[in-house]
């Protein structure tokens, strides 16, 4: 992810929509501030405390009331926004991580808590390669892999013809994190940069592209405010299913052996392809027009398309979890 600020500035209501991939890259170069991560829309920098509140008040039961309350459920949802926007946000991030933390094993959990310093979890580490990603701009094409939304499948020659894409960089790290003679440093860094990646997997418009810079140069007006397609499915739906401790809390109850089981099986290169396919038949599938490629209006989006996605992004969620707990119960037997 990239934090990027929903709006234009500190105290600046106006909303513009976000690049949420990487600004370096060439086809990827808008954004409010290219090259600067901005901190000030940080989850904990949220304008005030009251606007962290009303983003978990303004729930779908309030959106009838919409007609009443425009101008402040407005304001309400442009708080609900602030969460930087990224693969996933942090909040998403940081729930596949709690939720695969409980699914290791008593080995990979030890062995994960030697790896990371200490009083660090999966969860606190999940948004870590977001974090040094301006320090260390080569790691910016390592978040996603660009699968051209018109074609069927992967094709690694294609898509990853450097080996600078998430799949790769998935498949690089496991094999350091395997290592047991590498340093700590370095089973350390793999070990972040692999949950991260995983986890970024998972977000359908990191592994597919219509030429938009995987949704980023696609406005929509989710509910009346203006955002980007990425955006919107990197953190602004995410954000309208609740309070993070209750959707983790459902989540869990979700992920049952047999539902981990049967989430976590296939390679990465499937889990790819599976959410290229997401991204075909739901995130660009279900725009109201074949507009998806429009960079002059934005596309309108409301509860008809939520709905569509909302049982998507839990899966996907549920699937990262699954799969990254099962990654390290592999990697890290003792
Ligand atoms: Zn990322």
């Amino acid at each position: 992810m990239l934090e990027r600020p929903l709006l234009a500035g500190r105290g600046k209501r106006t909303w513009v929509p976000q690049t949420t991939r990487d600004p370096r890259t060439p086809h990827r170069g808008h954004s409010a501030s290219p090259g600067v991560r901005s901190r000030v829309w940080d989850e904990d920098a949220c304008p005030t405390r009251q606007g962290r509140q009303l983003r978990s008040r303004v729930g779908k039961a309030a959106w009838p009331v919409w007609g009443l309350f425009r101008k402040f459920l407005v304001l309400a949802v442009g708080f609900a926004f602030c969460l930087p926007a990224g693969a996933w946000g942090p909040e998403g991030h940081r729930i596949i991580g709690e939720l695969a933390a409980k699914l290791l094993t008593p080995a990979a959990r030890s062995r994960v808590a030697v790896i990371l310093e200490p009083g660090n979890t999966l969860a606190s580490v999940s948004n870590w390669a977001d974090d040094v990603r301006q320090e260390r701009p080569e790691t910016a094409p390592w978040h996603y892999i660009d699968i051209p939304i018109r074609k069927p499948s992967l094709n690694m020659a294609r898509d990853c013809p450097k080996r600078d894409c998430v799949i790769a960089k998935i498949e690089d790290f496991q094999q350091i994190l395997q290592d047991s003679s590498g340093t700590t440093q370095s089973q350390r860094e793999a070990l972040m940069f692999l949950t991260h990646f995983i986890e970024d997997l998972h977000q359908p418009l990191h592994c597919s592209d219509n030429k938009d810079r995987g949704g980023n140069d696609v406005a929509v007006e989710f509910l009346g405010v203006p955002t980007n397609l990425h955006s919107l499915w990197d953190s602004g739906l995410v954000a309208r299913m609740g309070p993070e401790d209750q959707l983790l809390q459902s989540l869990s109850r979700e992920l049952t052996r047999s539902a981990v089981a049967r989430l976590s099986g296939g390679s990465v290169r499937d889990w790819a392809e599976e959410s290229h396919r997401i991204a075909q038949s739901i995130v660009y599938g279900r725009l109201p027009s074949a507009r998806s490629a429009s960079k002059e209006s934005a596309i309108r989006l409301g509860e008809a398309y939520e709905r569509a996605a909302d049982p998507v992004i839990r899966l996907q969620l549920e699937r990262a979890a699954a799969r990254l707990a099962k990654t390290l119960n592999t990697l890290l037997p003792k």
